[in-house]
Formats: C-alpha cells, structure tokens, sequence
C-alpha cells in the first residue's frame, strides 16, 4: 500500500525481470485496463527487456512472441490480463503474479469472483514455488489493499530514522508542522501554500521521542536512514509468515515533507474528492471520508435499554462468535473493562463488564469462555488506555506499557488521538522507547497504537443503531448511563471559496464531568476487534461438499485473507 509515483510499478516489473533471469516461470502481470496493460508492454516491459544486455538474451528470434498480450522468452512467458477480462485470468497456472494498482480494477460483475481471487487460483499449481505480489494506492478502508495489508500476519511499515536521537519511527503525517498549517480563511491557506512552494515556509517534523525539528533535509537524511519495521515487533525482528504487507508513507516519497504540506493546503481549499486525494495518493492511506464522520449518529440511553430486552444473558456467549476480545480504561486506580464477543461483521455481545486491577486483567487472558454449541475462546486482544492527563497521573501510563510487557501479544497499549484533522490512519502502531517519569530510571522499548476514537464511535453508534451491538438481559443503570454519556456535538464551520460551509463534528461528553469509562471501554474492544481483523469473517464458511458442487475456483468462492 502506497502512495503514487513512489517506484511501485517499477519495484514490480523489477522482480519480475529478476525471475526472468533467476528463477523463471510462467507469469501474469494485471492491470486495471486494458489501456493501462498495453502502455506498460510497449513502454515499460518490453524497452526494459530490450534495454538490458543480460534481458537480451532471453528474447527469441521470432519477432511476433514481443506481440502485445503474451510476451513468449525462451526461459518462460508474460502473460498479460486486465481487470475487465476474466477469460485473461482465468486461462492458465501461473508461478508469479503481478497485480498493479488493485484498488483501481473496476467492480466485478457480481457473478464472478473478485479479480484478486480469480487470478489468484491461477497459482495453485505452483503452489510450493510460487508468489503473488499485489500493490495499489489505497481507496477506502474497505478496499481491496488495505484490507489485504490489514490481514497480514506480519505488516511492515518504512520507519524513519530521527537523525538526532536515531529512534526509528513510523512517519505520521500529524506531527508535521508548518507556519500557518491550521490557517482558516481560504485567501491564508492560498497565501501559506504559495510561500511553501517558493520555500519561504519550510516544514519541520517533530521527532517523536526527542522532539528534535526535522528540517525538509535532514529529513531526505532520516529516510535514507530509515528501514522496514514490522509492527509490533522490534527493528529487525520479523513474525515468520508466509504473507507480509507493505506500508509506504507518502511522506517518505520523492516531493519530500515540503511536497505533503503543499499539497495538504491545496487539499484545504478544495473538496472532499481534494481531501480524498491527498490522504490515499499523496500520503498512501485509506480514507473514509469526512473528519466529522455522520453528524446524525445518536446514542441515547433507550436504546440500550430496548437492545438489553433481547439476546443473551450475562457470560454467555454467542455461537456466531468468532473471537472474545476486552477494552480497558484506566482510572486512577485500577481500570474499568469489558468483554464482548465478536462475529462477522463485527456484531458485538457485551459478556462482562466492571472494575478490576491490572493483575486481574492479566488473570482475564486465562478464563474460558464457552457458546452453547461447544466453541471455546479465550481473549484475543485487551486494548487497553494508556492513561489521559485528567484521569490518571504519568506513572498511569507507565503501569499500562508494564503490563503489557507481562502478555505482549495480548495486551495493547492505546491512545485516543488528539489532533484537530483527521489523523491519517484509524489504527496507528509504533514501536518505541518510554523513558520512566522522575528521570532516574533507564527508557525501555514499548508498543502503542494511537486510535482514531472519532471513528471508532461511528462504528461504535452504527452498530448500536442498526442493533448488531448487544449489552446483556439485565444490564446496570451505570453501564447504559455511560453508554449514553456522549454525543456529535459541532466543532466547527469552515467556509470556503465558493462560500459553502464544511461542519466539522466531534463526540463529546453530554456534560461536564460525566462517567463515560464503559462507552470508551467499548471503543477500545471495537479497535481490539480491527486489530484482529475479527469481524472479517465470512458468515457462512464453505464447506468441503458446497466447494465439490460448484464447478470451480470461477464461482467466486474461493477463500483467500485478500477478502
Ligand atoms: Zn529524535
């Protein structure tokens, strides 16, 4: 997943010219178009097979094998497909597969498999020896890549390295600061962007652990510095899996940070198809639209209410469950929770919830939980606060990435985000090192995600609304007054250009000073249930004997962790 004109296409036809040479086998390369396909055979593939002595000698005497579609050599042949041909990708097995720019394939006739699918069967042949490289921009949270990205045991990010304290770091756009970056007026915003073009604005990035301002060179520095970190674990290490997904920050793109900030004060001025553009081509990260979200989304205590008249009682658990994960808050002592269940389409049943120590969280991970069908599930995920300046004090924030030390794998340390846009990504993990409050002790690494809460609470009150979230039979006055507790309030009107206004909308408590801890613990185990990817799941599974009746991999049902 990647920003444009950062080198995908040509990282793509490079391994496939590297396998040419090395390891041949029959290959596919697929494009959006047919338009898109031939201007890459004439332009790109065939000079860089004509241009490159070692190239050369793969090409046959017959001139007619260069014709456009197949391109015959004599260690193996190119096969050529768009997304609008199934017959071009439903012909024969294939050892490497190339798909370009994904996200852009046209939708598929709802009778046919996903082209990602289709042409994916085609591998199976090879299956031992054989390798699928997909990259696209991204569109939507829901698109084709960042869903696969999403889905990938082992998902790495380019993290640069501050040239001061030499932390790597995942670029975040939110931490690029700029003169005049939150001007208003559309006239200052048009003013600030000229001036960053001519460069008498200069951005700087502010280094996420020395604070340290990164100016546009020193920043060209810590990219060429900078390396592949897998999230969740250490430099250098890396989970063993059979599938890794890319992340590459448009801010690490050739237009350099100066670029991202002009484009983001033209992205300003325009409208969301601007925004759109800015955040999936120029930073390379999904969007999901506006940074108010749907200003309608009400949570009110009736509801709750009505939705605990049905569906289970307490601890017991579904059997659509898929997973059983946990949200924590952290209070000045101790930390509120809850555990839901969750299944396709990330339906939720509350099954527990209240107070409990950080120990007790840890007991939490080893607690079984049991549908009437005879499925067991222990907690996948607990995310749990790291702890905000009004609740708990720094130390707070300590106790939490301590915690986490004991079950790394299960507990997650996480933070709501604080900026006034839209932060570029829902779920952002670093890797980083925490240096204890008081100064004497020594820093050690710890693992946090920043969430966008604003989204998750859309999720959260859609869910609730179209009632595929569920409390339990009996549910407590505090439980459901907390799930009440706040509301889409208007931040902010921005007028532009052509004088329409932009309402910007945030979930804020319905006042001052009411318990809210259940309503964000409830946030908190949505995000742990994206994390997961839990409520990706397909509702029906195939089975064995459905597979046999359909005729083959063309009925679309062929199952994939692309979809
Ligand atoms: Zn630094």
């Amino acid at each position: 997943m990647k920003p444009v004109q950062c080198g995908g296409s040509e990282t793509g036809r490079n391994w496939i010219f590297r396998n040419i040479d090395v390891a041949p086998g029959p290959t596919m390369i697929v494009f959006p178009t047919e338009q898109s396909c031939r201007e890459n055979v004439d332009e790109r593939i065939i000079p860089g097979l004509k241009d490159s002595p070692q190239l050369r000698t793969h090409i046959t005497e017959k001139a007619h094998d260069l014709k456009k579609g197949t391109i015959h050599l004599r260690s193996c042949s190119i096969y050529m497909g768009w997304a609008g041909s199934p017959q071009a990708l439903a012909s024969r097995p294939i050892r490497y597969l190339l798909l370009d720019e994904v996200d852009k394939y046209t939708a598929w006739n709802g009778k046919e498999a996903d082209p990602v699918n289709l042409a994916r069967a085609r591998l199976t042949t090879y299956k031992h020896n054989s390798k699928l490289f997909v990259l696209s921009t991204p569109t939507t949270p829901e698109g084709v890549i960042a869903r696969g990205v999403k889905n990938c045991p082992d998902v790495r990010e380019f993290c640069i390295r501050c040239p001061e304290c030499q932390e790597l770091q995942a670029p975040d756009f939110a931490r690029l600061e700029w003169e005049g970056r939150d001007e208003s007026e559309p006239d200052d915003i048009k003013e600030v962007g000229r001036r960053l073009g001519v460069g008498e604005i200069e951005p700087e990035y502010v280094c996420d652990r020395c604070e340290a301002r990164i100016g546009p060179l020193a920043w060209r520095q810590a990219v060429r510095a900078g390396e592949w970190v897998s999230v969740g674990f250490p430099p250098g290490e890396h989970p063993l899996s059979r599938e890794v997904g890319f992340r590459l920050s448009g801010l690490c793109a050739i237009p350099g940070i100066e670029g991202v900030a002009r484009e983001w004060m033209k992205a300003r001025i325009g409208d969301m198809g601007a925004l759109q553009y800015f955040y999936t081509n120029i930073l390379g990260v999904p969007f999901w639209g506006d940074a108010g979200g749907d200003p309608n989304l009400k949570v009110d205590a009736r509801q709750i209410y009505d939705l605990a008249t049905e569906g289970c009682r307490r601890y017991q658990v579904p059997d659509w469950a898929t997973s059983v994960v946990m949200g924590a808050d952290t209070a000045k002592v101790g930390h509120q929770y809850t555990i839901y269940a969750v299944g396709s389409g990330y339906q939720m049943q509350l099954l527990d919830y209240g107070e409990c120590s950080g120990d007790e969280i840890l007991k939490a991970l080893d607690k079984e939980w049991t549908t009437p069908g005879g499925k067991r599930f222990k907690i996948r995920r607990v995310c749990v606060d790291l702890g905000g300046s009004n609740t708990a004090t720094s130390t707070r924030t300590e106790d939490v990435y301590r915690l986490a030390q004991r079950e790394p794998a299960h507990i997650w340390p996480v933070k709501g985000w604080g900026g006034n846009t839209a932060p570029s990504q829902t779920i952002n993990t670093t890797i980083h090192s925490y240096t204890p409050p008081g100064g004497k002790r020594s820093p050690f690494d710890v693992k946090s995600s920043v969430v966008d809460v604003g989204y998750f609470k859309d999720l959260l009150a859609q869910s609730i609304n179209q009632a595929t979230w569920h409390p339990f039979q009996g549910i407590g006055r505090d439980f459901v007054s907390q799930m009440a507790s706040e509301e889409k309030r208007l931040v902010e009107t921005k007028i532009k250009p052509d004088k329409s206004r932009v309402e910007v909308w945030r979930w804020l408590p319905r006042s001052v000073g009411v318990a809210n801890h259940y309503w964000d613990c409830t946030v908190y185990a949505l995000v742990a249930a994206h994390m997961l990817g839990a409520g990706d799941v397909e509702p029906e599974p195939v089975t064995p004997r459905e597979i046999e009746e359909r005729s083959t991999w063309d009925t679309g049902r062929i199952s994939s962790s692309w979809l």
